[in-house]
């Protein structure tokens, strides 16, 4: 018998997520099946694209059920396994349930090493958020010395890496956040030449005029909309957009239409590619050996918002849709 706490989908949001679209509920998960390990969960990562599973709309990845628990990125510890590949005591990192713990057949798991850093840094700037901002940056944008980079939700899991990692490659970069605090410690501590606060400065366009005279020569996407807009009337010839997600339109049941002057691709020959990091697994290696190195060194810092207790994870996650998290959102479940 063993109990585990979890919280399934309630009901699905229409517009913004709210307290109701979860339930707690405790249940016996029984003991392992041939082939079954269980899993104390340790760490669980809350991201924005968890917010599109919520709802049955076509995406990458299939809807959240109702009335089952939601997934997510985590790292546990195996306490019972009967599948030979996993032994009690491993540490492993992959997709658990927003729970206590989880019964699993491996398939997706890896075993990680718990001496190289924080479990939770599995999560962040060593996992799934920095590898995307390494794959954008360095497959899409490529940056070269001396242009002009932007990032939007500069501070955040993803932004935080990509920023730095266009500083590392030589480019001027900008960014946006949202207030003084996180635009503060964009510049002081992850290196932005400047980074403007999108909650208080209404008129992007403006502030983008003053902040990149010479116009932007890449742009690492995370939020679309408004800012979006402003980004792509300023994309110098031969620019590119590296289109990594839209959180602005997440919740927006009326999303603002796209750029009207389409043709504007044309003219300044843009590439725009949107990309999801799971397709790029087998470079994973690479970004372990760069990123990893670049973490130890001292050159990459990264910001992380640790919420004690499972049963916060909702209220946490409703927070990261308003920007409440600074740096990588993270639950840490026991
Ligand atoms: P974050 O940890 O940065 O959390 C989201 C942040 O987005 C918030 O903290 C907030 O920061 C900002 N934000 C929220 N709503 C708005 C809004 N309406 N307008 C402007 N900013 C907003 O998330 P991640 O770094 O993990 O993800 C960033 C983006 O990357 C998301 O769009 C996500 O979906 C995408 N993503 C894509 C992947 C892929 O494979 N393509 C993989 C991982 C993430 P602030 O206070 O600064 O406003």
């Amino acid at each position: 018998m063993t109990d585990t706490v979890q919280i399934v989908l309630a009901r699905r949001p229409a517009g913004d997520v709210t307290a109701d679209c979860f339930r707690e509920e405790t249940v016996d998960l029984g003991a392992p099946a041939e082939g079954q390990i269980l899993i104390r969960s340790r760490y669980l990562s809350l991201d924005p694209y968890m917010r599109p599973r919520m709802t049955e709309l076509r995406s990458y990845t299939p809807p959240f059920e109702l009335d089952k628990p939601l997934t997510g990125g985590s790292v546990g510890e195996v306490v019972e396994s009967r599948n030979p590949k996993f032994a009690k005591g491993d540490v492993v990192m992959g997709m658990l349930n927003w729970a206590t713990h989880t019964l699993h057949d491996g398939r997706g798991l890896r075993r990680i090493d718990p001496s190289v850093a924080p479990l939770s840094a599995h999560l962040g700037v060593l996992g799934m958020p920095s590898f995307t901002a390494w794959y954008g940056m360095k497959h899409i944008c490529k940056p070269n010395a001396g242009e002009t980079v932007f990032v939007s939700a500069a501070t955040g899991a993803v932004g935080q890496v990509a920023g730095q990692l266009a500083k590392l490659a030589g480019a001027r970069t900008v960014g946006c956040a949202g207030g003084e605090e996180k635009c503060a410690w964009a510049v002081r501590e992850a290196g932005y030449d400047a980074c403007f606060d999108h909650k208080a400065e209404r008129d992007a366009g403006a502030v983008l005029d003053t902040l990149c005279p010479q116009g932007i020569d890449a742009d690492f996407e995370n939020v679309g909309g408004r800012i979006f807009h402003a980004v792509f009337e300023r994309m110098n010839n031969f620019g590119r957009i590296a289109f990594c997600g839209a959180i602005s339109e997440y919740q927006d049941q009326t999303p603002m239409a796209g750029p009207t002057k389409m043709f504007t691709i044309v003219q300044r020959r843009l590439t725009i590619q949107g990309f999801i990091v799971s397709d790029h697994v087998a470079l994973m290696g690479d970004f372990v050996n760069e990123v990893g190195a670049l973490v130890k060194s001292g050159q990459l810092k990264a910001r992380e918002t640790v919420v004690d207790g499972l049963g916060k994870a909702p209220s946490a996650f409703m927070g990261l849709l308003r920007g409440e998290n600074f740096g990588k959102l993270v639950v840490k479940v026991a």
